[in-house]
């Protein structure tokens, strides 16, 4: 048995699958039959080929969108495509070894990795991402899907009926995504913390996840039968009969208690003495606006928009991204969407805007501060998100404001694109909204002062906690600092809060916490009346709010307030939700 940190609740009882960061399968594979060397090593050398001339149109989109020093990047990885040496080591692995080419570059990769971790300089090691980059685009034109999906859904073939567990040392947020919608039970990682990007991602799709379960990849072995429990934040490799036996009854109560939640889907979302609250949905692609109708969300809160950056094969073009916000806007509940601009950086690095070692990446160069290094693609996703405006009740909200000057140039920004649009003949939505997601807590020191210049705000509780606690929130030696029942959270907020209905300015909660339980108890009774959270999330919450009065949040919220730990907050907070539902406990992480 191994403890972890619950960062997704579920329970699931599955086949193990340990996966490679870039390769999926972690064990080579043989070709079935040596006649099929020749064949292996064409369809590697076109793989290759089509992986050089897609970064040929990659260097020339680059150049135009975003400047010639970051098309630069991918001329790098273009030499490194064509690195005969590379490329004849590859080949000389399939023909001496019989692997699929797949495994043969898995091989080289591999070896490249240990050379370069014995160079101690950060541009050997960023050189080694770019290495990691080709190799997994010559991959991916070999499966043609990422080659972690691709292991992933042949794995899960095999399997038969038992559903399959991820096992790896960590696992990146644009190959979370490659996941799509591939049948996958559960994750446990080595690494990353409650509200890593890669943790969102799994409690978006429902997925029990645990991580921070140091030597799990060691110690099991793809094919074992394991347990995770994602509320305790438990793992049990090999259990024995009375433990699968007991994990499997409780995994089938969770599952009916979640099909039988959803059910609440077209109620509305209102405490039981009437105080209406909206639920709305934190989404990342299409299908979680599809997922976000089918819970009854009645908008979406938060839309991350990275998540195209990320998973596009280039720089998406203002053309691109305004005809996917469209599709956006028009497959999510009310056509209502809060499109946040870029947020790149800190776990989510795209090659073409730099790859910099930084020490302190959360608190380095990233979101706002990259857009504003980067003003051409900062303007040509703000005029894509005022034109998918005509398309629905859409606003535009920018992430990890920190001083009030910040705060000015993008309303500078967004006046000059509303202009250059309309000088243009452009149509896009003149009623589009702007908000500042406050997550750094110089911005909710400073409220009163962003509030009078702002449309609406959104609290990025991520964020903002493990800036307040000083705790890395992918870090998972410091996740029981990045607790959002702590009494120093519960006060930012509120104050922000009281700062809000002052001004009557619009307030919604979009970290992580909006979808909690205990935590929501506090928020409602503190006067928050938006939260947006993981689709997932929403019929529990909507259960939950159903079973308290307004009165009763209240004096929680109060006497939360009085408190001096997390550890009383905790255990207040757990005895007043078992008190309203029982049922609804099982649905919140440890
Ligand atoms: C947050 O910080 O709370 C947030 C919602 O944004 P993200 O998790 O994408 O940083
Ligand atoms: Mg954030």
């Amino acid at each position: 048995m191994h403890k972890g940190i619950a960062i997704s609740p579920g329970i699931v009882v599955g086949v193990a699958y340990r996966v490679d960061l870039v390769f999926g399968s972690t064990e080579p594979q043989k070709l079935d039959d040596p006649e099929q060397v020749p064949v292996e090593i064409a369809r590697f050398d076109r793989a290759v080929v089509q992986s050089a001339a897609e970064l040929e149109a990659v260097v020339t989109k680059v150049a135009q969108q975003l400047g010639k020093s970051e098309a630069d990047i991918f001329k790098g990885h273009l030499q490194i495509v064509n690195d005969q040496t590379l490329l004849a080591k590859v080949r000389t692995l399939i023909q001496t070894q019989q692997l699929t080419a797949l495994s043969a570059l898995q091989l080289v990769l591999q070896g490249y990795a240990a050379t370069f971790a014995r160079i101690e300089h950060d541009y050997f090691r960023e050189r080694m991402a770019d290495v990691r980059d080709v190799i997994s685009r010559i991959g991916s034109h070999l499966t043609l899907q990422s080659p972690l999906a691709h292991a992933a859904e042949h794995h899960s073939a095999a399997s038969g009926e038992e559903p399959v567990i991820l096992v790896a040392q960590e696992i990146l947020p644009s190959q979370a995504m490659s996941l799509g919608n591939l049948p996958i039970a559960g994750i446990v990682t080595e690494t990353g913390g409650g509200t890593s990007h890669a943790a969102i991602l799994a409690r978006s799709r429902g997925i029990p996840a645990v991580s921070g379960v140091v030597g799990i990849t060691d110690d099991v072995r793809s094919g074992d039968l394991m347990v995770v429990d994602g509320r305790e934040g438990l793992v049990i490799i090999r259990p024995d009969r009375e433990m699968t036996a007991a994990y499997r009854k409780l995994q089938r109560e969770f599952f009916d208690l979640k099909d039988r939640l959803v059910l609440n889907r077209d109620q509305p979302a209102e405490s039981s003495d009437g105080a209406h609250v909206e639920l709305l949905a934190n989404i990342n692609n299409l299908a979680d606006a599809q997922a976000a109708c089918k819970v009854g969300a009645t908008g979406v809160g938060l839309f991350r928009t990275e998540y195209l950056f990320l998973t596009h094969q280039d720089v998406p073009d203002e053309e691109e991204q305004y005809q996917y916000y469209r599709q956006i806007i028009e497959d999510s509940p009310n056509r209502t969407v809060a499109i946040r601009t870029l947020d790149l950086g800190g776990d989510k690095t795209v090659p073409y805007l730099g790859r910099r070692n930084e020490a302190n990446p959360f608190m380095g160069w990233r979101s706002i501060r990259l857009s504003f290094e980067h003003p051409r693609l900062f303007e040509r996703q703000i005029r894509a998100i005022l034109r998918a405006g005509r398309h629905g009740k859409v606003s535009m909200l920018f992430p990890m404001i920190t001083t009030l000057e910040e705060l000015h140039q993008v309303n500078k920004m967004v006046e000059e694109a509303r202009r250059n649009l309309r000088r243009e003949g452009i149509p896009f939505g003149e009623d589009v909204k702007t908000g500042v997601m406050v997550e750094v807590p110089a911005a909710a020191v400073c409220i009163d002062a962003i509030l009078r210049e702002t449309d609406f705000i959104s609290i990025g509780s991520n964020d903002l906690i493990q800036f307040l606690v000083a705790a890395d929130r992918d870090n998972a030696k410091v996740a029981h600092l990045c607790e959002p029942l702590s009494p120093a959270i519960f006060r930012v907020l509120h104050m922000v809060f009281q700062a809000c209905q002052q001004t009557g300015t619009p307030v919604t909660l979009c970290g992580e916490m909006a979808g909690q339980p205990r935590s929501v108890l506090t928020l409602f009774g503190m006067g928050l009346r938006r939260f947006s959270m993981s689709p997932a999330f929403i019929p529990t919450i909507k259960a939950l709010l159903a079973s308290v009065t307004t009165a009763q949040a209240e004096r929680f919220a109060h006497q939360v307030l009085q408190l001096k730990t997390s550890e009383e907050i905790r255990s207040y907070l757990t005895a007043r939700l078992r008190e309203i539902s029982s049922t609804l406990e099982v649905l919140d992480s440890a």
